[in-house]
């Protein structure tokens, strides 16, 4: 292992931090400045001095970061060890002592572990049962915050009012429901290692340094596991920005750093000033938000790149503009820059996720590869996709498969063998699915196969619900239903709810939100064609006869199946470049070369139902900080669900829009420096830009007008307006600046 392999590439301080001999190591800095880096490399360094992998811990926050982290260690040592660490999410290291050693605190073998949708289950019930008015996804939340400050059922005081007493009920019920399926929750299995490693230290007594990224998003129970992992050795190394504490409604608590420094005085703190993931002009916006927060201890970051190109602020006039604008942003900067940049480069990230679905909508239209981090793409869902079959078969009847799937769901007691032998004998008919169970029911034709009573009155049932939802669709434009209509008549004939809550019942409620969200979308959709924005007809040529204009239903489930395309590429198994599209939660630690941050209007972010503002203020903070040469941040006049929206109070302030660009970025020969600087590639050959740019202005100049005016001559007094000067490659990076 070569000692000075791994101290290269280190500047000063992370150098002193990673060399350490302090007991208790504490480095506190802004996003970018390398801490992630650095316990990597202080890893690999306490594993040159001597200490065995299995002597080492390392708590990660996220299975992504840990399996990378792995991965550079891996390359710093050289010797395929690291597989030894004992290194992972603090959930998943729990898991592990427990699975081992649980036994010690009568924890049985195979215990299994319930995620929240299972704990919602059980809470459900439970309410149920008791006839409780609580909320279900209420209780989970603060039965998990009870959890994980270790307060157990009966530890608060004599609860008073109803809520507070059916909650503590509803709370010990839940602790024995667990028990008696022998399983684990999230926060059961931090609890249960502290237990374990309380009453059995040797448990522990391999492990000789403990090390922890992202600090900051730590609960007390972490805080107490940490203590144990490091027992009377104390070797600790954690590394946190609190600047990016986004957990807080998770129990995090920023205050874990004072306790560290109560319980372990002599800790030794060190700050890393330099920023070398984000352009100049990217880290002085994120500056520019941070600062608001009049309460935060101030800590210097300075940039380590050019200024390169200012980030982008764009208005748009609503949700569905939003994602396309996205999409020729994405198609634009990839061309500008001679596919500098691939898919895998560029992420877009959101406060919720329910913000998706429009911009995956124009993503699968627009035929690029995407995919979503934690979570299922929306059409996939298998209550979407139902309801989605419903409308194609009434739609198109004769669609045999979109009705082979529906014929038995919900329940119409024909089973997977009689679908198989009606699909046989239409096929031998050669006639369609359809044309075959109409002629029965119209009494025609007999089928082959008999079937049993319910099973011909489930099917004359079906039938008659597909003419009449044809119907709907009929008749000139203004007789017929709208989709919204049509998906309410699927819903109200099949009793969906009902048979989502019987099928479904774990994660019933989810699943309804689901559909209630598809209609919204039609409903959308609806608006956007009538109003003529979504105009897709072709123009009349003499002499040829012309169809009637298709129905808005089929329009929309072709929309639905262009946006789903992409997906089968994926399936083939070929690795391919994707856009990431992951909540801002999700992205703690990452890194992306071009980053789009939509919907950052008030409501959106900060949340209309957040608690605290600043925590709100730290997930913006932390969102603009994952990018790395370009970012984009939009707002549409009007939310998706249709309220007029107006610009995050975090980038309204003059000091804030001082510092974005209200257009697209040019990207000239400079910019495409500038950005493959940053990212350390190669430039592509000249010719190519200047090819693709000579080819893409005419498009530019369409997407850019600045409100009537020549964008150019706009940019200019733009720029002189806020005293912008015009920076360009090569230049220093703007003065070492005191964040105060
Ligand atoms: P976050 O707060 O977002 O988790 P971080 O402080 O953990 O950020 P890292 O992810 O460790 O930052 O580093 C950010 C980027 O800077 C990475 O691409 C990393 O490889 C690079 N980097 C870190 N230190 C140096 C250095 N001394 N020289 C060059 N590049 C560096
Ligand atoms: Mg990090």
């Amino acid at each position: 292992m070569d000692i000075n392999g791994i101290l290269a590439n280190l500047n000063s301080s992370q150098h002193a931090a990673v060399s350490s001999a302090a007991d208790t190591l504490a480095i506190l800095a802004g996003p970018g400045s390398g801490k992630t880096h650095t316990l990597t490399s202080r890893t690999a360094w306490l594993l040159a001095q001597g200490l065995q992998p299995w002597n080492i811990i390392v708590a990660t926050f996220t299975v992504k970061s840990a399996r990378e982290m792995k991965e550079r260690i891996g390359k710093l040592i050289g010797n395929g060890l690291e597989s030894k660490l004992i290194l992972g999410t603090f959930h998943s290291i729990a898991r592990r002592y427990l699975a081992r050693y649980g036994h010690l605190i009568d924890i049985k073998k195979d215990f299994g572990i319930a995620d929240s949708a299972d704990s919602l289950a059980i809470i459900k019930r439970i309410i149920k049962r008791n006839r409780f008015m609580i909320d279900p996804k209420v209780a989970r939340n603060r039965i998990s915050g009870h959890k994980s400050r270790d307060q157990p059922p009966g530890s608060q005081k004599t609860p008073k009012s109803v809520e507070a007493q059916e909650f503590e009920i509803c709370f010990t019920e839940y602790e024995a429901a667990l028990k008696i399926s022998n399983l684990l929750d999230y926060d059961d299995l931090l609890l249960r290692c502290v237990e374990l490693l309380r009453s059995h230290p040797s448990c522990i007594s391999n492990v000789e340094a403990v090390l922890i990224d992202e600090f900051q998003d730590t609960n007390l129970v972490q805080f107490d596991l940490m203590r144990l992992f490091a027992a009377e050795r104390k070797r600790i190394t954690i590394v946190g920005d609190p600047d990016q504490s986004i957990y807080g409604f998770r129990a995090a608590e920023i205050k874990n750093y004072k306790r560290m420094l109560r319980q372990y005085p002599d800790t030794v703190t060190i700050a890393l000033e330099e920023n070398y993931r984000s352009s100049g002009s990217i880290l002085l916006a994120a500056l520019g938000v941070i600062e608001q927060d009049t309460s935060r201890v101030a800590r210097l970051l300075m940039p380590t790149h050019t200024v390169g190109t200012r980030p982008v602020l764009r208005k748009l006039s609503g949700a569905y503009k939003e994602a396309e604008w996205i999409v020729m942003e994405i198609q634009r900067c990839r061309g500008l820059t001679g596919n500098l940049l691939d898919l895998n480069d560029i992420a877009i990230l959101l406060r919720s996720a329910s913000l998706s679905r429009l911009i995956e909508t124009a993503l699968g239209k627009a035929g690029i590869a995407y995919k979503m981090v934690g979570g299922l793409r929306f059409y996939d869902r298998v209550e979407i996709k139902t309801i989605l079959d419903y409308l194609r078969v009434i739609n198109q009847p004769d669609n045999n498969d979109a009705l082979a799937r529906i014929i038995n769901t919900p329940s119409r007691r024909i089973g997977e063998a009689t679908i198989k032998l009606l699909l046989e004998e239409a096929n031998r008919g050669k006639v369609s699915l359809w044309s075959l169970i109409l002629r029965s029911v119209q009494g025609n034709q007999t089928l082959a196969i008999k079937l049993q009573k319910q099973a011909e009155q489930g099917l004359s049932k079906l039938v008659n619900m597909i003419i009449t939802g044809g119907k709907k669709l009929a008749g000139t434009l203004k007789e017929r239903s709208t989709i919204t209509e049509i998906i309410e008549f699927v819903i109200e004939k099949t009793d969906y709810e009902k048979w989502l809550e019987v099928h479904h019942d774990d994660v019933h409620k989810g699943r309804w939100d689901n559909v209630q969200e598809l209609i919204t979308q039609a409903s959308d959709f609806q608006d956007l064609v009538t109003s003529g924005y979504e105009d897709e007809t072709l123009p009349h040529v003499e002499g040829l006869k012309q169809e009637d204009d298709d129905n808005y239903l089929s329009r929309f489930l072709a929309n639905v199946a262009l946006a789903s395309e992409v997906k089968n590429s994926e399936e083939e198994g070929a690795p391919i470049a994707q856009v990431t599209i992951s909540t801002i939660h999700a992205a703690k630690g990452l890194e992306w070369p071009v980053v789009f941050i939509p919907a950052t209007y008030q409501g959106s972010i900060p949340h209309s139902r957040a608690e605290d503002g600043d925590e709100e203020r730290r997930l913006l903070y932390v969102a603009m900080t994952r990018a790395q040469a370009l970012l984009y941040m939009s707002y549409p006049l009007k939310s998706s669900s249709g309220e007029a929206a107006t610009l995050s109070p975090f980038l309204a302030p003059p000091s804030t829009t001082r510092l974005l660009e209200k257009r697209g970025p040019s990207l000239g020969s400079h910019t495409v420096q500038s950005i493959s600087q940053i990212l350390r590639r190669d430039l592509p050959s000249v010719s190519s830009i200047s090819e693709s740019c000579s080819s893409l202005r005419s498009i530019e100049d369409d997407i850019f007008p600045v409100d009537g005016e020549d964008s150019k001559e706009a940019e200019s007094k733009f720029n002189s307006l806020m005293g912008i000067p015009t920076f360009s490659l090569g230049q220093q990076a703007p003065k070492r600046r005191r964040v105060e």
